[in-house]
């Protein structure tokens, strides 16, 4: 088997060739850990710079880094009216962190111009983990996924502060005041994080997005 420099063949990432395929944010953030991993499940990674770029993609990635920045660089490019307009047509979503802000249909604490898709049913208070842990890692349960548990890095990360009634949650983490909080949740073909799965090598979140494909 021959191996692309520095991308693990699908086989070795147990997963089979999808050939979808997956256009991944591509203005800021960490575009290049979302890209290695989705060629790593077998995808094609597309990177979205601008409205052209979105022709033939089947399913979106959002990256973590700055939704702030992100916000600006859509308007900008043009891709946000384009993004907005094939999302609310069903575009199959992975957001995480940042890309879980912009994926929300409500953000608090940003820019006032901030732009957010409203492609989940979630309102979500950015960088609201508070100073003292604002980076830091924890193992979750995740439902939905084969193996279930997961090495989650949240880095500045949002907090879910409201669900909405079709949204399911697959995994929460305990404050330290004992409250639960969301961190990955779902509606429909849209998933979304409030860590960074790519960071860690994890591809399940990936596969699932891959596997949303199946069938279209
Ligand atoms: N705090 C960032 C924001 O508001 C998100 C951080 C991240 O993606 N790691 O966009």
């Amino acid at each position: 088997m021959t191996q692309v420099a520095g991308v693990r063949p699908a086989a070795a990432a147990g997963s089979r060739a999808s050939g979808h395929k997956v256009g991944v944010l591509a203005l800021q953030g960490d575009v290049r850990e979302h890209v290695a991993a989705l060629q790593s499940c077998g995808a094609v990674a597309i990177a979205l710079r601008k409205p052209s770029d979105l022709e033939g993609i089947d399913a979106l990635v959002l990256p973590g880094g700055e939704s702030t920045t992100m916000s600006l660089l859509l308007e900008s490019s043009g891709l946000a009216r384009e993004l907005a307009s094939r999302l609310e047509d069903g575009l199959p979503a992975l957001g995480t962190c940042a890309g879980m802000i912009l994926l929300a249909r409500e953000v608090l604490d940003g820019r006032s111009d901030q732009l957010c898709f409203g492609a989940i049913d979630l309102s979500v208070r950015r960088n609201a983990f508070g100073r003292q842990i604002e980076s830091f890692e924890s193992e979750l349960e995740v439902s939905g996924i084969p193996g279930g548990r997961m090495h989650a890095v949240f880095i500045r990360a949002p907090i879910v502060e409201e669900v909405g009634p079709n949204v399911a949650v697959l995994a929460s983490l305990s404050l330290a005041d004992g409250r639960e909080r969301p961190v990955v949740c779902r509606e429909g073909r849209v998933t979304v994080a409030s860590f960074h799965p790519e960071l860690a090598g994890d591809l399940r979140l990936h596969q699932l997005l891959l596997s949303d494909l199946e069938g279209d």
